[in-house]
Formats: structure tokens, C-alpha cells, sequence
């Protein structure tokens, strides 16, 4: 099929999402939209050819390249939805008992009486009881959970 009439319908069928089916009895497999409807076998074998030129002769590199992307976008993904992030709270006032706890990174003391606020890492699977004097404190410690995080993700997709 001519390179241009499947360059157009790739661009005019962005939306659809494609099923793959394979019948049992006859080992073959086909290809399905959103719909249930069997993709047009032209258009099909013609996207099977496309994707056999693109990853037929794949260098080493580049593979490794498309593993790497995909562990950076789910580790973007893991990041947004579950952190770590750091979040400050301020220390409310008038409190009838004050309180002061020690940096766990700096040992330095803060107390709600003479401190305006503390902070801690957020995230649903950071959550600690260390809290910590200033964003100059948390930061090194996000961005340790963060590495070792990044580090596992391309271990996971097998990035070399
Ligand atoms: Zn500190």
C-alpha cells in the first residue's frame, strides 16, 4: 500500500484504540477497533508492514532508547500521583501547648512558638514522622527517594 494513503490514515484515525485478537483454532491473529469491527485487511497488513520496518532491524540503542522513555513516563506518572513531594505546614497560632521537634536532617530544633512552619515528605507511600526545619533540609532527601525511585523504574523496564 502506497505510504501515503496509510501516513493519512494513521493521522485521521488517532483516536481509535486497537484490539488484537488470537483465534485459537486457526492461530491467527487479527485486529480489532474500539468497536468490535475488524480493522479493513489492506489497512491492517499495511500497518503490520510499517511496523515491521520500523523494529525489524532495531540497533541495540535504540531499543534501550524507547525502554528508557517508558520507564521516564511511568516514573513521571508514579511521581504525580504518589509523590514524594514536600509539603510546609506553618504552625498555627495562639496554640495552648506549644510543641518544637528536632530536623532530621540538621538536627536543628523548631518549635511553634519561634518558627513559622515545618515540613515533611507527602505521598501516599512516604508518609514518615520525620519532619524537617526548611525546604533547604527536605529537598536532599526528595531528591534521594526520587533517584533510588528512578533508578528502580529502569531496572523494572530493563534499561541498560
Ligand atoms: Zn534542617
Amino acid at each position: 500500500m502506497d505510504k501515503n494513503v496509510i501516513r493519512e490514515y494513521i493521522k485521521n484515525n488517532k483516536r481509535i484504540n486497537y484490539h488484537f485478537d488470537y483465534e485459537e483454532d486457526s492461530g491467527k491473529v487479527k485486529l480489532f477497533n474500539d468497536e468490535g469491527y475488524e480493522i479493513d485487511p489492506k489497512i491492517a497488513l499495511a500497518l503490520a508492514e510499517e511496523l515491521n520496518h520500523t523494529y525489524k532491524n532495531m540497533s541495540e540503542y535504540d531499543l534501550n532508547e524507547i525502554k528508557k522513555q517508558n520507564a521516564e513516563n511511568e516514573y513521571w506518572h508514579y511521581t504525580l500521583c504518589y509523590g514524594p513531594n514536600s509539603l510546609e505546614t506553618a504552625f498555627r497560632k495562639n496554640l495552648k501547648r506549644k510543641w518544637s521537634f528536632s530536623c532530621k536532617n540538621c538536627g536543628k530544633k523548631v518549635s511553634s512558638d519561634k518558627d513559622k512552619s515545618w515540613w515533611r515528605i507527602s505521598g501516599p507511600n512516604y508518609e514518615s514522622s520525620n519532619k524537617y526545619c526548611s525546604k533547604k533540609c527536605i529537598d536532599p532527601i526528595i531528591s534521594d527517594i526520587r533517584s533510588d525511585l528512578k533508578a528502580s523504574m529502569y531496572k523494572s523496564f530493563d534499561v541498560q
